[in-house]
């Protein structure tokens, strides 16, 4: 084991650091015995160590996930019981909302207070905003001819696996297991190897809510090996992910290699920020630097692409520097802080690298462009702006998932719109205009599945949220979320 962290010993005691997996309702190590280290962001140091789970494990797993579905102790359990319990699950996620945001912030590095105050709250919301539902939904009867009557319901599909990144844990995977549970199926959840604290410590509070053993399973380790083995296992029924392109496109290689399992994707993006001449530059300047700082730029949906009318261009520029200038960038357990480090080593070295790679390419560095706070032996790095940014460089086009926007200039409208769709991705977009008819024509012509007038990155668990193109397919949050978990069946009956 590396050298450890000196943030452990400012923990309060209550707080207990997870080391096994969480399989058929109890905590388990690896078979093989093999572990993986936590490390915290904020200094590089090691902080613990969990189960490095790999295929026999994963096959334990779904056997639990299995029988607990084949069971009917969940998925055939009246509705309103199990509404009861997903109210008492998000219930117990707000009692240790402080804990949860302190786990959070030790894997990941986010600041505290967005770790206690948003992602963790924003879970419980969402296993609550589902529970809420399960009772309301209704199957339908078909208009058949009137000697047979056509009964057409909803079926869970059976095992889920949810296999989820680091950038927002907690609430990533109650994106997933919250509708797949209230559908009825069983779950396992593979968090992402930088953040499994999370995962491992709600799967004991979904046990104390009343979820049956083996319904919920959270087994940690690499992509390589336990995400690996959810995809190509045989009696996963469905995969839902989130994370990257390129891994998520390797879930349908898996899907195909083994039984054609049902596979959804959230996945990257590169998100363009339309600004018009008669935007409200103030209002759009903040919302740009928000939009892509917030959790070190490494968000899905960041709005790294700043596609600009000329004659605004430098106005603006001038505008989000200053927000990006004024932002304290610092060890994240100090509440004053609003940008934390990056999660990994390996995250900062392909953020840095990016630096370069812009300043290679031509573009002009408007503020920041390398590391800071040196000496902590974190992963900081500085906001940073690229301006004179061509459409064509690396820095555009490809996902950096760090704190850098890139400053595109165009001509009018029509030209932003080309510059927009210039992207294998189609995650989501800004439009800034005054106008209403040129907004609603920027907006519609963006092929993007969340596009933000005059506001960006807003959200609610009743809104769909999902990607065109190589950003994905399916949709989290909303009741449409639950069409990636439930078949229908046609039962007929004739009289
Ligand atoms: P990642 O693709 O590297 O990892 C995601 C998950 O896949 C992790 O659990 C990881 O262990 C697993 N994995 C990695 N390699 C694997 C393999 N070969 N086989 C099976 N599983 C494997 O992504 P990340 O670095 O954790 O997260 C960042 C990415 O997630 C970014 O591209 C970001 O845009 C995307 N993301 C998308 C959304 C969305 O809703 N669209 C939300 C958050 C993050």
């Amino acid at each position: 084991m590396g050298a450890e962290s000196n943030i452990l010993k400012t923990l309060p005691k209550a707080v207990k650091l997870p080391t096994q997996s969480f399989i058929g309702g109890k905590h388990v190590s690896a078979r093989s015995g093999a572990t993986l280290e936590c490390i915290f962001p904020g200094d590089g140091k090691v902080i613990g160590e969990v189960a490095a789970c790999d295929e026999v494990d994963v096959d334990l797993a779904v056997r639990s996930a299995r029988e607990a579905f084949g069971s009917g102790r969940w998925s055939r359990m009246a509705p309103q019981e199990r509404r009861k319990i997903m109210l008492r699950f998000s219930e117990l996620i707000l009692a240790n909302r402080e804990e949860l945001g302190i786990l959070e912030t030790l894997n990941v590095g986010k600041p505290i207070v967005n770790a206690t105050n948003g992602d963790i709250p924003s879970a419980a919301n969402c296993v609550a905003w589902f529970g809420e539902a399960i009772d309301k939904i209704y199957g339908e009867v078909g208009p058949t001819s009137d000697d047979l009557m056509a009964v057409v319901t909803r079926e869970p599909l059976g095992v889920v696996a949810a296999i989820v990144p680091w950038n927002y844990p907690l609430s990533m995977a109650a994106w997933k297991f919250a509708p797949a549970l209230i559908a009825g199926n069983s779950v396992v959840l593979k968090p992402a190897e930088q953040s499994p604290y999370t995962a491992l410590r709600i799967a004991e509070l979904a046990l104390e809510a009343g979820i049956p053993e083996g319904v919920f399973n959270v087994v940690s380790g690499f992509g390589k090996t336990a995400g690996q083995a959810l995809g190509r296992h045989m009696d996963v029924d469905c995969v839902t992910f989130t994370g990257s392109t390129q891994v998520g496109k390797m879930f349908l290689i898996y899907a195909g290699q083994s039984n054609g399992k049902r596979v959804s994707l959230e996945l990257g993006g590169k998100s363009p920020q339309v600004v018009l001449a008669d935007a409200d530059l103030d209002a759009a300047a903040a919302s740009i630097a928000a939009g892509i700082f917030a959790n070190a730029g490494q968000v899905c949906n960041a709005g790294s692409r700043v596609i600009v009318e000329e004659s605004v261009k430098d106005a603006l520029v001038e505008k989000v520097t200053k927000h990006a200038e004024a932002l304290r960038v610092g060890n994240p357990f100090d509440v004053e802080t609003k940008m934390g480090p990056l999660v990994s080593r390996e995250q900062y070295e392909r953020v840095l690298s990016y630096m370069e790679i812009g300043v290679q390419q031509g573009a002009r560095i408007a503020t920041g462009g390398g590391k800071t706070l040196v000496e902590s032996g974190g992963y900081f790095v500085q906001p940073t702006i690229f301006d004179n940014v061509r459409n064509d460089m690396r820095i555009a086009q490809e996902e950096i998932f760090g704190p850098v926007l890139s400053v595109i200039s165009v001509k009018d409208a029509e030209q932003a719109v080309k510059v927009a769709n210039d992207t294998v991705y189609g995650l989501a977009a800004g439009v800034w205009t005054e106008n209403i008819r040129i907004a609603q024509r920027v907006a519609k012509g963006i092929r993007a599945g969340v596009v933000w007038v005059n506001c960006f990155d807003r959200g609610n668990m009743s809104v769909p949220f999902g990607g065109f193109k190589q950003s994905g397919h399916g949709r989290d949050k909303s009741l449409h979320a639950i069409d990636k978990y439930t078949d229908w069946k046609a039962t007929w009956f004739a009289s």
